[in-house]
């Protein structure tokens, strides 16, 4: 099987058995008897008939036993003329019984000949063995075996006209049960094309086109334009597909073929190929081009119709089907991006339970977080570990000046500027409302000092625009590193915060230590 899981193969689609319709060649007469002169009476007397424009042909056999190896060897016999006592008394009665129910024959007709009819009553002999006529072989005169064989052969060619309709309905019922499992429509399309060249008993050679509407077409007019586009090809046509008609390198009289399926609405049967026009339900329509070996007959045509209008059902499910997975997978693609924006969303909530919203740098718990971890390592790797402490600077009268806006302008400003001060194992924290804190994991109080300083000078070197306006903005820094002997980060943090208000009261401004 294909890797796109395809039911249907070349291969795998077994043409119905030829019927009747099929069989041109003369009738098959067997004779059975084990007088050769009947043998030759019989001959002599239908030698000549014809019945539907065939001859008949003739078997020979002297015996029960011979009569059934050679209808073993030939099953389309299609008339019996059988004695009744041969090498029995009754092996011509045998020979019936076992036709029917050893050889499962029940096509062919049997009409029983005796020479004595006492032997085997008329009546017990019809109602107990299936067979089609029994004559004495006195009554029997040239005209009657004439007419007798006559009506005999027209049951034979009804009964395999019935069974050659049976077997085209039973493949129709066959290939709809694994062609309606097919759910693509590009599967179902090569299915139906490799059932139909089966059922015309033609190489699989033929494409299926569906006809559709083209808005805004080239028609100045602004009427209908129709395309016709090939769904799919089989055999010579398997590179067709998806393409339109036209551009499909499809032999244009074969275009002109579907096309006019297509206009008149209807199939056309002809001698090369066989057109099918398949409307479905919901509007849109199909035509299916298959190659053939002849004109199909009345008896196969009906078949088909049977056969295109289960196609038609098939087609729309498949559509159904298409769409309702087309509509799943938008479902998904939804659910998908709203997954995305959930995922986004939650992302960000969490940013804020970390980061402060003004600034973006962590929030007072986080820096505490933070600390905490840092404090840990110093301890445990004993390394320095410092704190600075910076607070802005007549923060209250800039905001009162300039506007609320204007101060939250500068927090921003002195986030960024710090940011490009320290490096990145540095954690920076908004402490209070105009109020950092920083920790330097690896750096001894003078170092801590030293970046301090150059937060300062990065914050006054030059003025923020806050809300348009250039202000000049100050800190007041304290610094403070962590004593080996303290296992939290809480008193170092105080003698920051102590050492910045030593800043405060010696003027702003400045780095102080404690
Ligand atoms: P000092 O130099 O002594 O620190 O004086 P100061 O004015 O900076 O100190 P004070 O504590 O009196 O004022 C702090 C001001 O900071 C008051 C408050 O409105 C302002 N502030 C705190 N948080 C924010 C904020 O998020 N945005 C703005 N625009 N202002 C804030
Ligand atoms: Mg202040
Ligand atoms: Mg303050």
């Amino acid at each position: 099987m294909k890797s796109d899981g395809f039911l249907f193969d070349e291969a795998a689609v077994e043409a119905r058995p030829a019927a009747v319709a099929d069989a041109a060649g003369p009738w098959v007469v067997l004779i059975v008897d084990d007088d050769p002169e009947v043998h030759a009476v019989t001959r002599l007397t239908l030698g000549k008939l014809v019945f539907k424009g065939r001859g008949l042909v003739f078997r020979s056999a002297f015996s029960g036993a011979e009569g059934r190896a050679l209808l073993e060897a030939e099953p389309d016999i299609a008339v019996v003329l059988l004695d009744v006592v041969m090498e029995t008394d009754d092996a011509g009665l045998r020979l019936a019984r076992e036709i029917r129910e050893d050889l499962r024959n029940r096509a062919v007709r049997i009409i029983l000949r005796t020479g004595q009819p006492g032997q085997a009553p008329e009546e017990d002999v019809i109602v107990g063995y299936d067979i089609n006529d029994y004559k004495s072989k006195t009554e029997l005169t040239a005209q009657k075996l004439f007419t007798t064989v006559v009506a005999a052969l027209r049951g034979y060619e009804d009964i395999r006209a019935l069974e050659s309709n049976r077997l085209g309905l039973q493949q129709i019922i066959d290939c709809t049960d694994s062609l309606f499992r097919l759910h693509s429509l590009r599967q179902f399309s090569r299915g139906v094309l490799l059932q139909l060249a089966a059922f015309v008993h033609a190489g699989p050679n033929g494409i299926l086109c569906v006809q559709r509407a083209v808005s805004g077409g080239t028609d100045p007019g602004g009427a209908d334009q129709r395309e016709i586009c090939v769904l799919a090809g089989v055999g010579r046509y398997a590179e067709a597909v998806t393409r339109t008609l036209r551009d499909s390198g499809v032999d244009p009289t074969i275009g002109t073929v579907i096309d006019a399926a297509f206009e008149r609405k209807i199939s056309q049967y002809s001698a090369d190929y066989t057109v099918l026009y398949i409307p479905v339900p919901e509007g849109s329509e199909l035509a299916a081009y298959i190659h053939s070996h002849r004109r199909l007959g009345e008896d196969d045509r009906r078949l088909l119709e049977v056969f295109v209008s289960k196609m038609a059902i098939g087609f729309a499910n498949v559509r159904l089907y298409e769409d309702l997975q087309a509509a799943n997978e938008r479902l998904e693609q939804r659910v998908a991006a709203r997954t995305r924006e959930l995922e986004e969303a939650n992302r960000r909530l969490e940013e804020l339970a970390y980061t402060d919203p003004l600034t973006g740098s962590l929030n007072r718990r986080s820096f505490m977080e933070g600390a905490s971890r840092e404090v840990e390592r110093a301890r445990r790797y004993q390394r320095p570990l410092s704190v600075v402490m910076f607070d802005l600077d007549h923060f209250k009268s800039l905001n009162d000046t300039y506007g609320h806006l204007a101060g939250d302008d500068v927090l921003r400003t002195v986030v960024a500027r710090s940011r490009q001060v320290l490096r990145d194992s540095d954690i920076l924290g908004r402490y209070g409302g105009e109020e950092f804190a920083i920790l330097l994991p690896e750096t001894p109080r003078e170092l801590a000092r030293q970046v301090a300083e150059r937060l300062r000078q990065a914050m006054a070197a030059q003025p923020m625009i806050a809300d348009g306006t250039a202000v000049a903005v100050t800190v007041s820094l304290g610094v403070s590193e962590l004593d080996p002997s303290e296992d939290a980060i809480g008193n170092t943090l105080r003698r920051a915060d102590d050492a910045m208000y030593d800043a405060k009261e010696s003027g702003r401004n400045r780095v102080c230590l404690r």
